[in-house]
C-alpha cells in the first residue's frame, strides 16, 4: 500500500501515433538502468565517439563535427540558428507550417533580420520563391523544415540549398520529424546544418538531439565576430567536449546517451532502407484504410510526408472527443491539429517503433468503430483494405 500522499508513478501503457514521441523499443529502455558514468569518464569519451560514427550513418554525411545537443529537437533548432546567425544578419526562412515560424521566431530573437517565404498550410513553400528571394535578400542562412509535423508535408530542399550556395548563403535544415522514417541524405542535400530529434522517427526517449556541420557551417563558428549568445547551445564549446581535448561543459545526461546508442544500434541494425519501407507502407496502408471509411488527408498528395497524416475530421465530428476515446479505450494517441488545422485533423504518427502493421489496423478498427458510435457517416471496411496492401509482409 502506498500513501495516498506518496502515490506510485503513473505508468499507463500507450501505443504512441501522435507527431512524437514515439514507441520506444524495450532494450532502449533497459540500457537506460546502466550504471552512470562521468561526463569525462575514458568509456564515456569512446561512447561519444561511437554515437558520432552512428549519427553520421543515420544522417548519411561525413562531416566531422556531428554530436547530440543537450535537449530535445528545439535544442538544436535554436542551436544552429543562433551559433551561425549574428545580429543584423539575414535570415531566409521557408514557412508552411508551425516549425517553420518557430525558425523564424528563434532567428528575429538572434537579432536577425528574418525574411519569410510563405506557403499555404498543406502545401510545400515553392522552392522557384525560394531562389527568388535568396537572389534578392542575399541572406546569410537560408532555414527550411524537410518534414512539416504541422502539416504533414514532406519540403524538397536540394534545390534551395544549390540556390543557398550560389549565393554563398548557408542552409539549415530541420529533419526532427522525417529522420530515420523518409530517406534525407545529407551530403546529397547539400544543406550545411542538419539537425533532428530523437523521439520521432528515431525511437529515442526525449531529450537529445543530433546535429551534423559541414565544413562551411564550421568556417562560419570560426568566423564570429561575437560569442554565440547562448552558452549550453555553443557549437564550439560542445565540440570541444565531444571531442579533443574533451573539455567540460556540461554534465552529460548519461542515461540518455546509453539510450541513444542502444536506440541507433536498433536504427542501422534494421537498416535505414528497410525501416524507410516499413514507414512507406503503414502510410499506404492508413491511407487506403481511411480511403474505405470515405476519410482524406489535409496535405498535397504530390508532397504527403509518409510519417505523419494530417487525417481529417468528418462533419459533424468531435475532433477532440474522438482523441479522448481512442485514449481511454484502447490507449491509442494521435496528435490534435495546430494552428490553422486545429480541430480540423487528427495528426496521426507513424514513426519509428510505431509504424508497425499492428497499430495501424488498430488504429483504423477503433477509428471505425467510435465514428460509427459518434454517429459520423462513413464508409466501413477500414481494417480489410489497410490488411490488403500489407498483404504477407506483414510482420
Ligand atoms: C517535434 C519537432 C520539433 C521540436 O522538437 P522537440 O523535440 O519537441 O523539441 C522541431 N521541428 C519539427 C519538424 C518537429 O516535428
Amino acid at each position: 500500500m502506498t500513501p495516498a500522499d506518496r502515490p506510485d508513478l503513473p505508468a499507463p501503457r500507450r501505443i504512441l501515433l501522435g507527431p512524437g514521441p514515439s514507441d520506444v523499443p524495450a532494450r532502449v529502455l533497459r540500457a537506460m538502468a546502466t550504471p552512470i558514468v562521468s561526463h569525462l569518464d575514458p568509456e564515456m569519451l569512446v561512447l561519444l565517439d561511437r554515437i558520432a560514427a552512428q549519427l553520421r550513418e543515420v544522417f548519411r554525411t561525413t562531416n566531422r563535427l556531428t554530436l547530440l545537443m543537450p535537449g530535445t529537437g528545439m535544442s538544436a533548432m535554436e542551436g544552429a540558428i543562433v551559433n551561425l546567425v549574428e545580429p543584423g544578419d539575414t535570415v531566409l526562412v521557408g514557412t508552411c507550417g508551425v516549425f517553420g515560424r518557430r525558425m523564424a521566431d528563434i532567428a528575429r530573437r538572434a537579432g536577425a533580420e528574418v525574411v519569410e517565404v510563405e506557403a499555404p498550410w498543406g502545401r510545400i513553400v515553392d522552392p522557384d520563391a525560394m531562389r527568388r528571394a535568396i537572389a534578392e535578400h542575399r541572406p546569410r542562412v537560408v532555414a527550411i523544415v524537410h518534414g512539416e509535423t504541422s502539416t504533414g508535408i514532406e519540403q524538397p530542399v536540394a534545390e534551395i540549398a544549390a540556390a543557398a550556395r550560389d549565393h554563398g548563403a548557408l542552409t539549415v535544415v530541420d529533419t526532427v520529424a522525417s529522420l530515420g522514417g523518409v530517406p534525407f541524405d545529407v551530403d546529397a542535400s547539400g544543406a550545411d546544418v542538419v539537425y533532428s530529434g530523437s523521439q520521432k522517427c528515431l525511437s529515442c526517449p526525449p531529450g537529445l538531439a543530433p546535429i551534423t556541420l559541414g565544413p562551411r557551417a564550421e568556417e562560419r563558428l570560426r568566423a564570429r565576430t561575437r560569442p554565440v549568445q547562448s552558452f549550453y547551445l555553443d557549437l564550439t564549446l560542445l565540440d570541444r567536449y565531444w571531442n579533443e581535448p574533451h573539455v567540460y561543459h556540461h554534465t552529460a545526461a548519461t542515461s540518455l546517451y546509453y539510450a541513444m546508442y542502444e536506440g541507433l544500434r536498433v536504427v542501422l541494425e534494421e537498416g535505414l532502407e528497410r525501416r524507410i519501407a516499413r514507414h512507406a507502407a503503414c502510410h499506404r496502408a492508413l491511407l487506403a484504410g481511411l480511403e474505405a471509411l470515405g476519410i482524406g488527408l489535409a496535405s498535397d498528395p504530390e508532397h504527403r510526408l509518409p510519417v505523419l497524416n494530417p487525417v481529417e475530421v468528418p462533419d459533424g465530428v468531435d475532433a477532440h472527443r474522438v482523441r479522448r476515446r481512442l485514449l481511454a479505450e484502447h490507449g491509442i494517441e494521435v496528435g490534435a491539429g495546430l494552428g490553422e488545422l486545429a480541430d480540423r485533423v487528427w495528426r496521426v504518427g507513424l514513426m519509428g517503433e510505431s509504424a508497425r502493421p499492428n497499430n495501424v489496423l488498430l488504429l483504423l478498427a477503433a477509428l471505425e468503430r467510435i465514428l460509427r458510435e459518434e454517429g459520423a457517416r462513413c464508409g466501413t471496411g477500414a481494417v480489410e483494405a489497410a490488411a490488403s496492401v500489407f498483404g504477407s509482409a506483414a510482420d
